[in-house]
Formats: C-alpha cells, sequence, structure tokens
C-alpha cells in the first residue's frame, strides 16, 4: 500500500492545537468538543457520533504511556526522594504507598493523555487527518466556487452608461 505524506505544520482553521488537546484530554472529540472520544477504556472510537469525525487512522501508538511513565515517574520519584530526606518513614509504609499511588495514577492519567496525543495529530493534521481535511476542504471548496461565481456584481458594466 503507498504511503502518502502530507504537511503536518499546519493546525486546522478551527481549532488550535492546545484547545484540540485540551478537548482530548477531557476525552471529548477534539473537533466539536461534543461526541465522545473514547467507546471504552483506551479504546478510540471509529468516528465522532455528533460530528461525524474520522478517529480510526490515529496513530498514538506508544507516546501515551511513554508520557505518562515520565510525568509518574517524576511525581513518585521526588515523592520517595522528599519523604526519605525529610521525614522517617518506616519501610512498609514505602511499600504501601509507593507502588499503589504508580498505579493508580498510570491508570487514572493513560486515558487523558492518549486523548491529548490523539487531539495533537488531530489539530497538525498528522497521519490519516490531513488527508480526510484535504478531502474534506476540496468538497467545500467545490461547493463554494459556485457560489462566489454567482454573487458577482456588474461593476465594470456600469462605466459606459
Ligand atoms: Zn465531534
Amino acid at each position: 500500500m503507498p504511503l502518502t505524506i502530507h504537511p503536518a505544520s499546519t493546525p486546522v482553521e478551527d481549532v488550535t492545537v492546545m484547545s484540540a488537546m485540551r478537548r482530548g484530554f477531557l476525552c471529548r472529540c477534539p473537533a466539536c468538543n461534543r461526541g465522545r472520544l473514547f467507546g471504552r477504556f483506551l479504546k478510540v472510537v471509529e468516528r465522532c457520533e455528533d460530528c461525524g469525525t474520522e478517529f480510526h487512522h490515529h496513530r498514538a501508538d506508544d507516546l501515551p504511556p511513554y508520557i505518562v511513565i515520565f510525568i509518574v515517574g517524576h511525581l513518585v520519584g521526588y515523592g520517595i526522594l522528599m519523604t526519605e530526606t525529610k521525614m522517617e518513614m518506616p519501610l512498609w509504609a514505602h511499600m504501601a504507598i509507593w507502588p499503589l499511588l504508580t498505579l493508580v495514577l498510570s491508570l487514572a492519567l493513560l486515558q487523558p493523555v492518549k486523548g491529548a496525543v490523539v487531539g495533537l495529530q488531530y489539530a497538525l493534521g498528522m497521519h490519516g487527518f490531513g488527508a480526510a481535511r484535504e478531502k474534506k476542504k476540496a468538497e467545500r471548496e467545490t461547493t463554494g466556487d459556485g457560489r462566489a461565481n454567482t454573487g458577482e456584481d456588474g461593476h465594470a458594466g456600469r462605466r459606459g452608461a
């Protein structure tokens, strides 16, 4: 199958990168902010139930877990370091708190972070999002052109009168 590369630097006209990522983080559709982005845990919907934007061609892959490991690793690592240096905590307490906190934070952050990554890819037109947007834009332009041509007034013809 031929792989087409689309420019991934131009954001969508109707949504900024930050708002698309924020919508994705809140597990809403990055395009319309109304439909749900996930059908079940970590499973991105095929298309938005509200606006019909397709999401099956996202490529979040390993980036969400990488970001979650980065965040949780820093929080828990800093927490362990601080409790070790500032207070005397028994070993059993460490064993009870930190693995549980790591698990809870990882599970809680994974889906929102994945949503934000999908929002980023949507806003930048990466992977299939760019091709889908170009198709939609071309459809809009062909219908828009017809309307623009009929709306021209006879400005030049008035000169002779
Ligand atoms: Zn939508």
